[in-house]
């Protein structure tokens, strides 16, 4: 998250606390805390939770439970690129490969190249935080990674082919 994403932070805060019960008497929610407590994350995967939270939850999340749901969605995003490119490799070569069982199975290899060496086409960035304002914060803090969107995602085809929003696609993953 970004300091250009807290209007967006803020509003998805109030629409989840509108439509979902609170735990004990807590009334207001600390928009500080919550952010500082989550803004390491990118708020694609933050806001992914949050419709989440809305659509089947019934308390408004914890620190740790929106972390947790938000870094599922970071894992979907990236399970797509496991499946093979359609187009943009070719097959170079066949192996014979013999397993431990003796059963040997025949391998295609191929010319497959990341077009980001960066994030190899994921489209995140991870950064070390030492602790000191690297990330954003303004005071001390343990040190940590500071998960980032890569700046190639909108020149990136490999990245792009598998971000092209597709309804059936994404409800194949849940
Ligand atoms: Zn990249
Ligand atoms: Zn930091």
């Amino acid at each position: 998250m970004t300091p250009h994403d807290d209007a967006e932070f803020t509003a998805l805060c109030i629409k989840l606390d509108e439509t979902l019960k609170r735990r004990g008497s807590v009334n207001s929610i600390s928009f500080e805390a919550y952010t500082d407590a989550l803004q390491d994350l990118p708020y694609s995967a933050l806001h992914n939770a949050g419709m989440d939270f809305i659509r089947n939850g019934d308390w408004f999340p914890t620190p740790k439970e929106w972390r947790e749901a938000a870094e599922d969605h970071l894992f979907e995003d990236i399970v797509p690129l496991a499946l093979p490119a359609p187009v943009a490799s070719r097959d170079v070569e066949l192996k014979t490969i013999t397993l431990p069982n003796g059963t040997s199975v025949n391998v295609m290899i191929s010319d497959w190249e990341f077009r980001c060496t960066a994030c190899e086409d994921y489209g995140w960035t991870r950064t070390p935080c030492p602790g000191d304002r690297t990330c954003g914060r303004p005071f001390r803090h343990l040190a940590h990674e500071v998960v980032g969107d890569c700046p190639c995602r909108k020149t990136n085809d490999t990245y792009k082919r598998h971000h092209t929003p597709s309804v059936a696609a994404r409800k194949a993953q849940r």
